[in-house]
């Protein structure tokens, strides 16, 4: 295992807990009175694991639901929020690791308000929660700006300049209150989702997350309501960036993946490497690319290795990247992808199968390595979500072949050897891919109970939303209903 590299310092894990991801193995920090909240023994070992596997730095999103006039008041909600995540900040710290936050300006609270900066008491919001949080977490060593996705305004004649210029007004109260922070500005999608023409136009909008996304405001060739922003808008916001840029700290980061869209393609607002070398000559760039390793809505055991290893070579070969970031929604579940993509920052031309083989060789054992191949086979369906990425197709009866192999190794490992730390403990991770492994035979085999599974799913993986609200998009049924029609195609 690699644990240094001079040319990639800023290795970030980042796991998404917002309300629309809850599930078993994401950490619960919204609802105190539901389950998957971690102890701080819990928060210790996950560290210590991600620290292992190559990372530098953790980063968590403050969630709309905590941006919100009751954090102002110090309701219980919020201060424990800020009283749990100054304790994981003091634990990293502890182990040698950065803490990073990521932070919309401009969506207040779990209904998702768009609020508008050229309002003048909607932008007193703004400012008003951006200081309380600073100000909570004072400890923390950057704050990532985050544009949209949810976010964005084009009330009041917002564009990607007025988010720009938040950004450099934003710093400025942040280093007011703790002169250290670094901020890192996030061209995130289009770039700068959300903001000006990139959202989509609706007549009187309210600021609504409802309103915006209401199909009935679609446009032909266009069902997005953010996301909308084509090359010469791209064009427009880089140049207005690299004119602004110089007025930030010079340790600022700027956050810009290879194309200017959620997979890094160049395919919505065009090829964003001409920019990320522009950037590069004057402050430090990362990379957020955030379906790289793991999608969003059906949580499963991920298997995108090789892509991750090609991301980061193309990264590496296009302009001087400081580093980038790891999402994860399923932080108990996709650690073989959590090593992989740690050690694939500090190598990016480690091989990824044979990093897949090494983690199950230190985890289940040598004669278990063979699991590293075998977990391709999760990697198999576009519905299980956003980001998919498979490297090969395969027949039902090659799966079925390789889910009963791979169920066989998982029964047979003994996993008290494991020299990995790893979190949760090797055994109920053992178990989880166990489960998955029997799902998926189960379904690749002939007439799968497909009603009973979608049950079994949502006890396994999303059964906090019997505890705690439905998010606004109410993804957890579809996770539930996509996941029991895995292989439902006919047989190739
Ligand atoms: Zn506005």
């Amino acid at each position: 295992m690699n644990s240094g590299h001079p040319d990639c310092p800023h290795r970030c894990f980042y796991i998404n807990f917002g309300e629309h991801l809850q599930n078993s193995w994401n950490v619960n920090l919204l609802y105190p009175d539901a389950p998957n909240q971690w102890s701080d023994a819990d928060w210790t070992s996950f560290l210590t694991m991600i620290k292992a596997f190559g990372f530098t730095c953790f980063e968590y999103w403050i969630a709309p639901t905590l941006f919100d006039h009751g954090a102002l008041r110090h309701e219980p909600l919020y201060a424990g929020f800020a009283s749990a995540l100054r304790r994981v900040t003091d634990l990293a710290h502890g182990l040698g690791l950065q803490t990073k936050y990521i932070l919309a300006p401009n969506v207040l609270g779990p209904r998702w308000f768009h609020a508008c900066p050229n309002d003048p008491q909607q932008k007193k919001w703004i400012v008003d929660l951006w200081r309380h949080w600073i100000e909570q977490l004072p400890a923390t060593d950057i704050v990532s700006i985050f544009p949209g996705d949810v976010g964005g305004c084009n009330r009041n004649g917002c564009t990607h300049e007025t988010f720009i210029d938040l950004c450099l007004e934003l710093t400025d109260i942040m280093r007011s209150v703790n002169p250290t922070v670094c901020t890192e500005i996030n061209t995130w999608g289009t770039p700068f989702a959300g903001w000006g023409s990139d959202l989509r136009s609706v007549p009187d909008w309210d600021g609504s997350y409802e309103m915006i996304t209401d199909p009935k405001y679609a446009t032909p060739g266009s069902d997005n309501y953010e996301f909308n922003g084509k090359p010469d808008r791209a064009k427009a916001a880089m140049d207005y960036l690299l004119k602004r840029l110089p007025a930030f700290p010079a340790e600022t980061m700027v956050a810009i993946n290879l194309g200017f869209s959620p997979l890094g393609d160049a395919d919505r607002g065009g090829d964003a490497r001409p920019y990320a070398r522009e950037i590069a000559k004057i402050r430090r760039i990362t990379s957020w690319d955030y379906y790289l390793c793991e999608g969003e809505l059906v949580t499963y055991p991920h298997w995108r290795l090789p892509r991750i290893a090609a991301r980061r070579r193309e990264e590496r070969s296009a302009a001087p990247y400081h580093g980038g970031t790891c999402y994860t929604m399923t932080p108990k579940l996709n650690l073989l992808t959590f090593y992989a993509a740690g050690q694939l920052f500090i190598n990016p031309d480690a091989d990824p199968d044979q990093i897949s083989r090494e983690f199950c060789a230190n985890v289940f054992g040598p004669e278990h390595a063979i699991l590293g191949e075998l977990f391709e086979a999760f990697e198999i369906s576009a519905a299980l979500g956003m980001g998919f990425s498979a490297r090969r197709h395969w027949s039902k009866q090659v799966l079925r072949q390789k889910y009963a192999e791979m169920i066989e190794h998982l029964e047979a490992a003994d996993v008290s050897g494991c020299s990995l730390p790893l979190f949760p403990d090797p055994e109920t991770y053992r178990q989880d891919l166990l489960w998955f492994a029997r799902k998926f035979m189960e379904m690749a085999g002939p007439n799968p109970d497909r009603l009973r599974i979608e049950k079994e799913y949502w006890a396994k993986s999303v059964a906090i939303y019997d505890h705690i609200p439905m998010s606004v998009d109410q993804r957890a049924h579809t996770a539930a209903k996509n996941f029991s029609m895995v292989l439902a195609q006919a047989e190739p």
